[in-house]
């Protein structure tokens, strides 16, 4: 099953994207109002809505254009990012493998969907193409074997970084240099695990103006989805709609010699295989 987040209301996507557009069910129509039509609000009845989604009607899908897709969950209650979490990446950082998940968090206020401009903050700013994942059913203190069965869906996202603000004094500064306005897309669809063959072997990537800088599996995640759903979950209680950020891998501008950071024009363009692509236009303040 695959959703989007079209101008605000949740939509069940029916088929595949052509000329710039996606066949689309509006859930409140179609549901006749059993669901909501705030994207956000799905996850709080994740396994009802899954039951109807199954055999819903689907005739009544109409094309949607690709531009009017916003983020895919708009205003998760908790944002988790995880650092470090590629063997390649912390190699390219200069910093060693950790042995537990490096978490810190990116505001929601940074959210965006997955087409439009972003204006730059006024530090180097930096790419970081992840695989996201959506919780669908609370989960506190939950076995690894058991993670995937609180996952509702997998998206795309970009933990687009200003360096300048994230390293501006030791220790470093994750959450506010990983959130300033539009430096967390994701989509531009939510899909569910039983469409991969393996959800846990993605091939992911991003490039600028067309050039490939980052290519990846995460097959090479340090801590798994699986994995980081059991350890976030034995501090806290991960809740239905809350979302994470897995880590990138090897690639990012700030590892390159000499450095390379976005500037104004540039186009990003990111993905995850099996969900689909980002693409942003980097403007100036
Ligand atoms: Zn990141």
């Amino acid at each position: 099953m695959r959703l989007a987040n079209c101008a605000g209301r949740l939509v069940l996507i029916t088929g595949d994207a052509s000329q710039g557009s996606l066949p689309a069910l509006d859930v409140e129509t179609a549901s006749e109002g059993l669901f909501s039509a705030d994207p956000q609000a799905i996850y709080a009845r994740w396994a009802e809505f899954r039951a109807w989604a199954e055999s819903a009607q689907r005739d009544a899908a109409t094309p949607v254009a690709e531009s009017a897709l916003g983020p895919v969950v708009p205003r998760p209650a908790q944002v988790f990012a995880i650092g470090l979490n590629y063997r390649d990446h912390a190699a390219e950082s200069g910093f060693a493998l950790p042995t537990a998940p490096v978490v810190f968090t990116k505001y929601v206020s940074s959210f965006t969907g997955p087409t439009g401009d972003i204006t730059l903050s006024p530090g180097d700013v930096d790419w970081e193409v992840e695989l996201v994942v959506v919780i669908g059913t609370a989960a506190r203190r939950v076995d690894a074997a058991d993670g995937w069965n609180h996952v509702a869906g997998l998206t795309v996202g970009q933990d687009i970084s200003d360096r300048t603000a994230q390293f501006a004094a030791p220790p470093a500064q994750f959450g506010l240099g990983k959130s300033f306005p539009g430096y967390s897309p994701i989509g531009p669809v939510l899909v569910t695990p039983d469409e991969f063959d393996d959800p846990d072997r993605l091939t992911l990537g991003c490039e600028v103006n067309g050039t490939a800088v980052q290519k990846g599996t995460t097959a090479d995640l340090v801590f798994s989805v699986s994995t980081l759903v059991a350890e976030l979950s034995s501090t806290l209680e991960l809740l239905p709609g809350d979302v994470i950020f897995t880590g990138t891998p090897a690639g990012v501008g700030h590892g390159r010699t000499p450095p390379q950071y976005l500037r104004a024009g540039d186009e990003l363009t990111s993905w995850v295989s099996g969900i689909g692509v980002l693409r942003h236009r980097f403007v100036s303040a």
